[in-house]
């Protein structure tokens, strides 16, 4: 069976560990101890095709995009992901041009809470690696599935 692995980055209270317990385990989390960095694996059908995703949700104790070597090695795919509720310093220690990557937006339920601006984002999205941005929401389960299919997508075409 076709494996993938991608990793789920961004800084702490975006709410990747949600992301991805709603993905994978189909619950939200309201909390969730942000030390570790945790492994997970789903079974996926993409396009008609059976894979295995193993994500990383990766903890919160590393600055936004300061990414751990051995993630950018082994790593096939990476969602990057920002809450629209908060301003993040968004850098970025690599080059990106052809890594699959989708940008992604979360907390989209709490848009009156919104000071992120959406242009923002896209112009940050296309400089970067011309990626797809998408808002998604943990609690609401907005685009959740989404995030991952488009990346498995992205690796099948490579
Ligand atoms: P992480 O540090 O990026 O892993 O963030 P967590 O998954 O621990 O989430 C941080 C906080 O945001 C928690 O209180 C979650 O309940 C909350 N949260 C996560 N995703 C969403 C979402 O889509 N909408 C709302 N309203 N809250 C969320
Ligand atoms: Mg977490």
């Amino acid at each position: 069976m076709h494996e993938y692995k991608v990793v789920v980055l961004g800084s702490g209270g975006i709410g990747k560990s949600a992301l991805t317990v709603q993905f994978v385990q189909g619950v939200f989390v309201e909390k969730y101890d942000p030390m570790i960095d945790d492994p997970y694996r789903k079974q996926v059908e993409v396009d008609c095709q059976q894979g295995m995703l193993k994500i990383l949700d990766t903890a919160g104790t590393e600055q936004f995009m300061v990414i751990r070597d051995l993630y950018m090695k082994n790593a096939q795919g990476f969602a990057v992901s920002y809450s629209i509720t908060a301003q993040e310093q968004i850098l970025l220690v690599r080059d990106t041009e052809d890594v699959p990557m989708i940008f992604v937006g979360n907390k989209c339920d709490l848009e009156d809470e919104r000071v992120v601006g959406k242009e923002q984002c896209q112009n940050l999205a296309r400089r970067w690696c011309n990626c797809a941005i998408l808002g998604s929401s943990a609690k609401s389960k907005i685009n959740v599935n989404e995030i991952f299919y488009d990346l498995i997508r992205q690796i099948n075409r490579k």
